[in-house]
């Protein structure tokens, strides 16, 4: 099922999608938090009653989690062949550097980084003249958890969607941590909306991502080094995970600094992820 969160007449919403992606019906949930919350309104629930059908082109799509509780977990050098281009450029500050690692690397991105489908990706050239765009499919946590076992892990997702984990290289590599360079205003797109974990088949999902028409990224994810089941069982390790979680789960070969010259986000580009059985993510890019 796909779930998405939306303006309609003056309130934040959820509504299923139509499996043409065209029109969704909204569902009873007069819920203030949707704005916040968005699809975490309905983890445990039973789904609610439908009120109306309305066309998707007149709704106001917003996050599927428009402000996660916290930050968002994200993998880093999650491909290899992402892995050797990010050792080779240069930014690389992890102490995997180098290296495929040997256990996941996870960091975090603000809350605030998180904005809908269509809303601009912001360029601030005086903070950042290295800025990148990462695909990714992305994990939204169902049911809270610590020390969840690999067999056990896929019972606490919930669903899935799409976040483009927006980089600025200079920053990653210069602050060594990378938080400041991956929790910039507007560095993570996420949607068009959810879908839930029943779904999806995780060992062959496409991912790509084109920009302005030109394809970039071009993977699957079962070509993961960490899987779902191994990433939600290291950051669960000590850590209780809990219902509405978002970790992203790591980007394939094919951004910005894999190039020679790199090619960098620049204001009046478009940013358009695919993920198969999920949708499609297209941001553009804007000068702040
Ligand atoms: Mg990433």
């Amino acid at each position: 099922m796909k779930l998405a969160v939306f303006n309609w007449k003056g309130r934040a919403q959820i509504g299923r999608v139509s499996d043409d992606g065209k029109t969704v019906e909204c569902l009873d949930m007069p819920v203030d938090s949707i704005a916040s919350t968005g699809v975490v309104s309905l983890i445990g629930k039973p789904l609610p009653k439908v009120l109306e059908k309305v066309a998707l082109s007149e709704v106001e799509l917003l996050a599927p989690v428009p402000r996660p509780s916290r930050n968002i977990f994200c993998v880093g050098k999650n491909y290899h062949e992402h892995a050797k281009e990010f050792s080779a450029s240069g930014f690389d500050s992890s102490a995997a550097k180098g290296t495929v690692p040997e256990a996941p690397i996870v960091f975090s991105k603000l809350p605030e980084t998180v904005v809908t489908n269509g809303a601009p990706i912001r360029l601030d050239k005086s903070v950042s003249t290295a800025i990148d765009y990462e695909a990714e499919l992305a994990v939204i946590i169902g049911k809270p958890g610590r020390n969840i076992s690999k067999d056990d892990a896929l019972s606490h997702v919930w669903g899935y969607t799409i976040v483009n984990d927006v980089t600025a290289r200079d920053l990653q590599g210069h602050h060594s941590q990378w938080l400041i360079g991956k929790s910039q205003d507007s560095f993570c797109p996420m949607g068009p909306w959810a879908v839930t974990a029943d779904e999806v088949d995780l060992s062959d999902i496409p991912v790509k991502c084109w920009i302005n028409g030109e394809l970039r990224q071009d993977s699957n994810t079962g070509l993961l080094i960490f899987d779902v089941p191994t990433i939600i069982a290291a950051i669960s390790n000590g850590i209780t995970l809990q219902a509405g979680d978002v970790i992203a789960t790591g980007t394939p070969a094919g951004v910005g600094i894999g190039f020679k010259p790199p090619k960098y986000l620049q204001p009046g580009d478009s940013v358009r992820i695919e993920i198969g059985g999920i949708g499609t993510l297209e941001n553009p890019v804007e000068a702040y």
